[in-house]
């Protein structure tokens, strides 16, 4: 019997090693990660160079805690990081996962309205469907059922309003300026931040609204004191083609507060966190003097050196144009793949986070019973591809989907090999 508390009883094989976009299991059996486990790999698994460095930086300073020490790793990877994210001025505030991020961001939005004499602000709009995390806070801020119904009650469920997900019929300024008709509704002086993912991950399958949206958003928030917060958790450092999928269209953007992780550190170590502007910490700082919050391993040097060599890989490698380039190549053959299989209603996505969205042929519209997109993903798995299948018409809004994201290392022979295991698939699974 195992003592492991596993996410359900279903089998799983074990992972032995792992290498490139390859992983092995201890049957022998070889899987091609088209989704990088959960949208995170993204410099490829097995690099030695990630490796030596943590292992250098474990042995020369493994931990210091935040209330007590900075480290020079740290300074340096946020100097760094603001350069590689066009942030000047930036602030990073540094902890271990997406969730701790977004609650970091979250309260970092009250705090910051507090010290401006503005505590009736503690609204955060956020869309259906998103995903934000798994802890409560972030959970009662995503707009996802079936994580979600579980625990209802959530945190005070009107501190949470929601607005309907992009709609790609409307130009990107209309379609922003939903947000103004909610926050009059719901009373902007009680309105904290506006939090999205740029490029909707897991719970809408790389949905991106047109352009002019984010600029149209930001405008709105700077009108009305509500601070603008960038969920770039799953689509951020280098995903989508750029370093910040909020700039894929409107480049002069700038949110207030940019909240990172998986790719930060690829999955080496735990890292995530957020960049605030200098008005944000310079509000906090001037005002208490503090942010009231904090976690025990924030600012992890291992993590933080893993974070460093992972960014230099990034950079030397220039994975951000790859991302674009295989990107393109994936999304064509995508397309091709959509040509032979009628059972795939749409595919769509930016950079390498790319949506496959399933369905019912004669109807166009999502499948009665959700479901599809797992036995695809388990067809796949036979085939020796990992994707990541997302099912359900959650909250309404959406049927069955793949997300594929492969390391944005990944060759152009394997995307082909991608592509053919995919074909495999649809043709087995749906
Ligand atoms: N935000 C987004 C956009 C995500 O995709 C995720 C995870 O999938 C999270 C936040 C939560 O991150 P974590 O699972 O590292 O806590």
């Amino acid at each position: 019997m195992s003592n492991v508390f596993y996410r359900s009883r279903k089998p799983y094989p074990t992972a032995v090693s792992a290498g490139g976009v390859f992983i092995q299991d201890d049957q022998g059996r070889s899987y091609l990660d088209g989704s990088s486990g959960a949208l995170v790999a993204n410099v490829g698994h097995g690099r030695t160079e990630v490796a030596q460095a943590m292992a250098e930086q474990a042995a020369r300073l493994a931990f210091v805690h935040g209330s007590q020490f900075s480290s020079d790793v740290l300074e340096t990877y946020a100097s760094r990081l603001t350069g590689f994210l066009n942030l000047p001025g930036y602030r990073f505030w540094a902890v271990s996962g997406g969730s701790e991020a977004n609650e970091s961001a979250i309260k970092l939005a009250r705090q910051y309205h507090v010290e401006r004499g503005e505590p009736g602000r503690f609204r955060v709009v956020t869309r259906v469907p998103s995903y934000h995390g798994a802890s409560l806070g972030a959970l009662a801020a995503s707009g996802m059922g079936a994580r979600r119904e579980v625990y209802v009650p959530l945190m005070r469920p009107d501190a949470w309003p929601k607005l309907p997900k992009p709609d790609p019929s409307l130009s990107g300024e209309a379609d922003a300026e939903r947000l103004r008709a909610l926050l009059e509704k719901v009373g902007p002086e009680s309105v904290a931040a506006f939090m999205c993912e740029p490029v909707v991950g897991a719970s809408d399958a790389a949905l991106a609204p047109n352009a002019g949206y984010h600029a149209r958003i930001a405008q709105i928030c700077r009108e009305y004191g509500v601070l603008f917060i960038a969920d770039e958790v799953m689509a951020g450092m280098g995903r989508c083609g750029a370093p910040l999928s909020v700039r894929l269209h409107d480049p002069q953007v700038t949110p207030d507060l940019v909240v990172l992780g998986k790719g930060l550190a690829a999955g080496y170590a735990p890292l995530a966190g957020v960049m605030a502007s200098a008005q944000v910490f310079d509000t906090v700082m001037n005002g208490s003097g503090a942010f009231k919050h904090g976690f025990t391993y924030a600012g992890h040097p291992v993590s933080v050196a893993a974070g460093l060599s992972v960014l230099d890989i990034v950079e030397r490698e220039e994975l951000v144009r790859a991302a674009q380039e295989r990107g393109k190549q994936l999304l064509d053959g995508l397309r091709a793949l959509q040509g032979r299989h009628p059972g795939v209603l749409e595919v769509r996505g930016h950079g390498l986070l790319l949506g496959v969205i399933l369905g019912d042929p004669a109807t166009g519209q999502p499948h009665a019973t959700p479901g599809v997109a797992e036995r695809v993903a388990a067809a796949a798995r036979d085939a020796g591809l990992l994707t990541y299948p997302g099912s359900g018409a959650l909250d309404g809004v959406r049927g069955d989907h793949l997300l594929l994201g492969p390391p944005l290392s990944i060759t152009t022979g394997e995307v082909t090999l991608l592509l053919e295991r995919l074909d495999t698939a649809l043709e087995r699974g749906l």
